[in-house]
């Protein structure tokens, strides 16, 4: 089987080149953010106390999967407690040096993000433990016999630590923010009203009917939502009369791969192996990676949280499971699929 490039999928959800080009499409506010009920109403409630008592935030570790507004929540909360936001991540910080050179320049109350937290390597990390605790670094000059360690104060700062994969991150730096939340894929309600916004901010003609088919595809990420946006954005205006209907919705999103429930080839392929090769499954994470030659850490953080979360696929203990969803969708027989699915399940002894 041909290796589907993983870089070349237009719905990947990290950030394209081509989604920084045209006027931001941030929300500037809590207010204008949309979706995310539970986390805004937490911030809301933290940045009013901070403010209030003038202190600064407390730290605030945000998880989930890419291009849900972790970013864009950062700027946010520098926004709302009126402070200058530094933007980094997790690999950028090479060495101790690096976080100390970022840390001695923030300013009173400023936010800090740290972006794929989760891979900050040890040493910085522990650079970064009485930092966050409480607000000084411990520099070590010189070396061997001669080398000192000196105390350097910190502006109390706030880090927004963003990360998906949140079971990577050691406990001790886990345990140092106060306010830790999971974002979580958004409703396509919720899509629907970010993909109106932005169309206003790009100045497209779309209905609201045609914004909630565009925000079903959009596999509940607004990064997504945004480019795919972007796509029928062309083909109204190459095909149409430049008015976004189901019509150029469809023939748009044929172009770039992308199905009626968001699928594209790649899943498809993913899915496919499972229920062809394997027999629907169980089969090891590592066999499937094997089999379509691609990462074990690709399968789980890229392939899987949104196939999961549409209810194609099970994580069971001896492997995964395609659903009759995924059988139905895909076309497959789903004649034979109750029998095997309660045997599997006896098996599991569920
Ligand atoms: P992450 O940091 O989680 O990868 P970002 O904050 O960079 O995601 O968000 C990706 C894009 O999606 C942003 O450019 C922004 O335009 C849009 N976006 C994210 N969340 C929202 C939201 N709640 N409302 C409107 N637009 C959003």
């Amino acid at each position: 089987m041909m290796k589907p490039m993983i870089e070349e999928r237009f719905i990947q959800p990290e950030a394209h080149e081509d989604d920084a080009k045209e006027p931001s499409l941030r929300p500037q506010s809590l207010e204008a953010f949309i979706g995310q009920e539970r986390v805004k109403r937490n911030l809301s409630v933290c940045i009013s106390a901070a403010k209030k008592r003038q202190e600064s935030l407390d730290h605030l570790l945000l998880y989930g999967p890419p291009g849900l507004g972790k970013t864009t929540l950062s700027r946010i909360v520098s926004e709302e407690m009126q402070v200058d936001l530094k933007i980094t991540s997790g690999p950028a910080i090479e060495r101790a040096g690096d976080l100390a050179a970022i840390l001695s320049n923030l300013s009173k109350g400023d936010v800090l993000f740290i972006d794929e937290i989760h891979r900050l390597n040890r040493v910085v990390e522990e650079v970064l433990y009485p930092a966050m605790e409480d607000f000084y670094l411990d520099i070590v000059i010189g070396k061997g016999p001669a080398a000192r360690s000196i105390r350097l104060d910190l502006e109390p700062f706030s880090l927004v630590g963003a990360t998906t994969r949140v079971g990577l991150l050691s406990a001790p730096l886990r345990d140092r923010f106060g306010l830790i939340e999971r974002m979580d894929y958004y409703q396509p309600e919720d899509l629907k009203t970010i993909i109106c916004r932005s169309a206003q901010v790009l100045d497209i003609g779309i209905s609201e009917e045609a914004a909630l088919i565009l925000a079903e595809r959009s596999r509940g990420t607004p990064r997504l939502a945004n480019r795919l946006l972007k796509r029928v954005r062309d083909w109204a205006q190459i095909k149409g009369n430049g008015f976004v209907d189901q019509h150029i919705i469809d023939e748009a999103l044929v172009s770039v791969g992308v199905d009626s429930l968001g699928l594209d080839d790649v899943d498809r392929s993913y899915l496919s192996c499972i229920i062809e090769r394997f027999n629907g499954g169980p089969v090891g994470v590592e066999t499937l990676a094997a089999s379509i030659s691609e990462d074990v850490s690709t399968i789980e953080d890229v392939y899987e949280p949104f196939l999961l979360q549409k209810g194609f696929i099970q994580r069971t203990p001896r492997g995964r499971v395609a659903t009759a969803g995924a059988y139905q969708h895909l076309g497959f027989d789903t004649s034979h699929l109750k029998d095997e699915c309660v045997q599997s399940l006896f098996k599991e002894g569920l």
